[in-house]
């Protein structure tokens, strides 16, 4: 199977990120809860992936709360930064997973930044947005439709002259691209383990730049003797059992990443990218949703097709793909193409220059 659905999870993992998992299983016992060699152990184990996670992200290892996914991470940012009825600035481009919390908190959410690939209309429709009342600002990285990246160090700058936390969705750039809570002094970064840091599935990150309000309450293996949760970080995010075998596959995905570097991910995946961008766009009848500021996604539609049916028949020609509207509606109303959706080709590290003839010879294939 070629696989393009990265954007989803990556499915190709560095070998040894499974090998740490296997150990962990059987051998390691939880963090914190008790002075034997498994639980001390098991507490090494989880403090080296907040490590490496800190020196992935210029952060410090306590400011690394480990959640299950991305979903997990925004949800709690967001719910430590907004109140019902408060005004929140988001980009264009937000995955449901900012939208439906905000939503659900019945904030006042205003769209600032609907076009594709300009990050200077971002930018400026972001300093028009934020005024006096604005609680917080959400904004994606990277758009997991479009692979649009967005200004962020820009934004990041912009919230801090005008006083107001931002939150950061990395989930499409943590590992493929400079991530940094010490450069960006955002209230939070949320991200997932499972995509370009190549953990497994149940990983995320939220990193904090401010104590987070829990989302869970419960046992943290520290002052047993408070009814209330701890104030300090990490434990203040963390209620409960961690995921011990996930996290050491994660720690293995995060040192995968230290040791290839993200500019050469980056570079290298851009490469890739482009190459494919171009003869795409060289196809008949293909639509293309291409630009100067794009990581390694990309959007296409096939004229007179539809796209759910089109990407079924590429998963039959053995091309994993995802065609739809990817859990980001607001990205295709912004787009225009939230009728049609898109059919989402999205490559990783793991992604060679065969993959993506072996795509453009199916796509090919179905426009005869
Ligand atoms: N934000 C963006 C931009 C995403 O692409 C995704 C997942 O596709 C999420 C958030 C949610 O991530 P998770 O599935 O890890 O909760």
């Amino acid at each position: 199977m070629i696989y393009l659905d990265n954007a989803a999870t990556t499915l190709q993992k560095p070998p040894q990120v499974a090998r740490a998992m296997a150990g962990a299983v059987g051998r390691l016992a939880s963090p914190g809860r008790g002075g034997h060699p498994a639980a001390m152990e098991a507490a090494r184990a989880v403090y080296g992936c907040r490590q490496l996670a800190a020196r992935l992200f210029d952060a410090r290892p306590e400011q690394v709360v480990f959640t299950l996914n991305a979903t997990h991470a925004l949800n709690l940012a967001i719910k430590t930064l907004v109140r019902p009825g408060d005004r929140v600035v988001v980009s264009g481009f937000e995955h449901n997973a900012v939208m439906r919390p905000l939503r659900g908190l019945g904030a006042r959410v205003a769209v600032a930044g609907r076009k594709l690939f300009d990050p200077a209309d971002t930018l400026a429709a972001m300093d028009e947005a934020i005024d006096g009342e604005t609680a917080a600002v959400v904004c994606t990285h990277v758009s997991n439709v479009f692979g649009y990246r967005l200004p962020v160090e820009e934004i990041a700058a912009l919230c801090r002259r005008r006083g107001v936390p931002l939150i950061v969705d990395a989930a499409q750039s943590a590992g493929a691209l400079p991530v940094s809570l010490e450069r960006w002094k955002a209230a939070f970064i949320a991200m997932p383990g499972h995509k370009g840091l190549y953990g497994p599935q149940g990983t995320g990150i939220l990193l904090c730049g401010r104590p987070p309000a829990p989302l869970l309450e419960g046992g943290t293996g520290s002052q047993s003797r408070s009814f209330s949760m701890p104030e300090d970080l990490p434990d203040r995010g963390e209620a409960g059992t961690h995921n011990v075998p996930g996290i050491c596959g994660l720690a293995a995905g995060l040192g995968y990443v230290l040791e290839r570097g993200t500019a050469a991910i980056a570079r290298r995946e851009g490469a890739l990218l482009e190459r494919f961008c171009r003869e795409l766009a060289a196809m008949d009848r293909v639509r293309v949703f291409a630009g100067p500021s794009q990581s390694a996604v990309v959007s296409i539609q096939l004229e007179g097709r539809d796209c759910e049916e089109a990407g079924e028949a590429l998963g039959r020609l053995g091309v994993a793909v995802r065609a739809g509207l990817h859990c980001a509606p607001l990205a295709h109303e912004s787009a225009g193409t939230l009728e049609a959706g898109t059919i989402r080709l999205s490559l990783s590290d793991f992604t060679g220059e065969e993959d993506l003839r072996g795509a453009l010879e199916a796509l090919r294939a179905m426009q005869e």
